[in-house]
């Protein structure tokens, strides 16, 4: 048996195609060349252009298969060969004397080499998307043809040293039953898209290309990382079965497409669905979701070349509102610095990022940038449910200052006889340690209350979660940020404003019960993960909730809370508390 990580749900039986790297017949020795620069530096840009064009059709079949929001992995391809600055150090290096090829191979290795050394692993990835960007680019240079998997037969198991999004955007979720691959992580790009193909998955197993042949049946278990290689009669069936009982469980979950969130004791909760560009609302509202919970407007700006208008920006907005059809949409204002770049902003770099100018910060010292979002905010505020949400507060300061600001844009739309919405409820995101021991005091002034558990996890515990050094410091279960929530929650219900939780913790079922007992009144969690939540929320009763929460909160350490609630969600009983079988939908 062969051991990796676990990255896509799901088994997978089928036959091994080993997915061979395109022979790429370069030397960077043999092609150097002298002469002709100008011609060379024409068949560059010319290679840069059918990249694009190329690109841009793998980007679209990506949406169609695996959704807007995952094809934005393909997409940031089309915009780094935009990049200035890189496109000028390989045409320099051509102008000196190097072949297209080997100006093309020097330049990408010397950003790889840079950021595969990173401890952080979103730089670590942006190696990956350069290491595929150059692998394109060196193929259409050479006139080699890509292998198209969209031949694979039915059954296959894709068997590679790694798989890039571009080989991704061909694969026929029909046919390919299993992934395999030697490098990448839960986080690789390559693994957002296996789970959003529904493809069953596991990363990091050293040498399967060499020890799995072409042609020899194989199973790959996505639960537990594990890949069993020519398997006895006896476990293929047992597998059969694992699979089997895997599709019936997704297939049960069917039941809860159309359904209003309810817990077991009948309490409704909201289950509103994350968004990153107007392109996702549509798939946001099929899958399930309530509303839009949060709609990160970063992204418009990080995937435009130009800081979009205030005209761009109302049409983008409406567009979110009009497929939520009178349903609510949490819209975040800018939330841009830390690990998020946007170079049509050129912001300048910061020796500590993370601990720098991010989202209200940044907004509140760039109001001309602010003022625009605002006012395209009102504007497409008569749309629908539409309310505004500020990232990165820690002060009552920083909120009131936004209030203030979206009152000027609302005077500034009135003097220009532009119709819009009068006021938009106001609310904060609790997503820094200071913003959650304030909770109390936040409460009286904001509307509501969204708590980004990606990033108050990281900044309660200090430590950055792509850090493999401190990772496993990065957890929801710590007993700190437990009572953190616990004390937001609380103050949110206390004054009766509505609290959501919208990082990835919101669909970790360990903890769904814990927000219940806490108080929560909302979800908003990835299109792919709606269903299952429902699912874990009709599972529990509040007194149920209340007991795991007081048992859990009376811990010490995080492994000790990880093993009882792990436990729990697996539906075993542990100290006479187990989760109700018979929830509302099932009979
Ligand atoms: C969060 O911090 O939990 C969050 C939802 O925001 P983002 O992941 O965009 O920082
Ligand atoms: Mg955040």
């Amino acid at each position: 048996m062969l051991h990796g990580i676990a990255v896509s749900e799901g088994v997978g039986l089928g036959r091994v195609m080993l997915l061979e790297e395109p022979c790429l017949p370069y030397h960077s020795e043999e092609v150097r060349r002298t002469t002709e620069a100008p011609a060379e530096q024409e068949r560059f840009r010319q290679a840069v252009e059918t990249f694009r064009r190329n690109t841009a059709e793998q980007v679209e079949l990506l949406r169609l298969s695996a959704g807007y929001d995952e094809s934005l992995v393909l997409d940031s391809h089309i915009d780094m060969v935009r990049d200035p600055v890189l496109l000028e150090e390989i045409e320099n290096l051509i102008l000196q004397g190097y072949s297209a090829e080997a100006a093309l191979q020097e330049t990408c290795d010397s950003y790889i080499e840079a950021f595969s050394s990173s401890t952080d692993e979103l730089t670590r990835l942006r190696a990956e998307d350069i290491r595929d960007v150059y692998r394109a680019l060196l193929c259409v240079l050479l006139g080699v043809k890509e292998k198209s998997l969209s031949h694979a037969p039915k059954g296959t198991v894709l068997v590679g040293r790694e798989l890039s999004p571009s080989i991704m955007s061909g694969i026929d979720k029909e046919n390919i039953v299993g992934i395999i691959t030697e490098t990448g992580g839960f986080v690789s790009h390559s693994s957002i898209l296996a789970r959003a193909l529904g493809i069953p998955t596991v990363c990091g197993v050293t040498g399967a290309t060499r020890s799995l042949s072409p042609d020899s049946f194989v199973i790959v278990d996505g639960m537990k990382g594990e890949v069993l290689s020519d398997p006895k009669e006896a476990e293929i069936s047992t597998y059969w079965q694992r699979r089997e009982d895997f599709l019936n469980q997704r297939r049960q979950m069917e039941i809860f497409r159309d359904r209003k969130t309810l817990s077991a004791d009948g309490v409704e909760y909201k289950l509103y669905c994350n968004i990153s560009m107007p392109a996702g609302a549509p798939r946001a509202i099929e899958s399930g979701g309530e509303g839009i919970g949060l709609f990160r407007t970063e992204y418009l700006f990080m995937n435009s070349p130009h800081v979009p208008t205030e005209e761009d920006q109302v049409l983008a907005y409406s567009q979110v509102l009009q497929a939520a059809a009178g349903r609510p949409v949490v819209i975040r204002t800018l939330d841009i610095g830390g690990d998020k770049e946007v170079p049509c902003l050129n912001l300048p770099q910061e020796e500590n990022p993370f601990l720098g100018l991010r989202g209200i910060r940044w907004c509140l010292k760039n109001p001309e940038v602010f003022l625009v979002q605002l006012r395209a905010l009102l504007r497409a505020g008569m749309e629908g449910d539409l309310r505004i949400l500020l990232p990165m507060v820690s002060t009552i300061e920083e909120l009131r200052a936004g209030k203030a600001l979206l009152a000027t844009a609302e005077a500034q739309l009135t003097a220009r006889g532009i119709p819009h919405a009068e006021t938009l409820p106001v609310g904060v995101m609790i997503e820094t340690p200071a913003a959650a021991l304030l909770a109390g005091i936040l409460a009286t002034e904001a509307d509501f209350f969204n708590i980004g558990t990606n990033d108050l996890t990281g900044y309660i515990m200090a430590c950055d979660r792509g850090n493999s050094h401190v990772a496993d410091l990065y957890s929801i279960l710590q007993p700190a940020v437990l009572r953190a929530l616990r004390h937001v929650i609380r103050c949110g219900r206390e004054r009766g404003i509505p609290v959501c939780i919208c990082g990835e913790a919101a669909s970790d079922p360990r903890i769904i019960p814990l927000l219940m007992s806490f108080g929560i009144t909302g979800f908003s969690v990835s299109a792919a993960s709606l269903l299952s939540v429902r699912h874990a929320i009709s599972h529990w009763t509040k007194a149920q909730g209340d007991r795991l929460a007081e048992a859990v909160l009376a811990m010490k350490s995080e492994e000790e809370a990880g093993d009882y609630l792990a436990a729990a969600a697996r539906n075993e009983a542990i100290d006479g508390v187990s989760p109700t079988i018979k929830s509302p939908y099932i009979s």
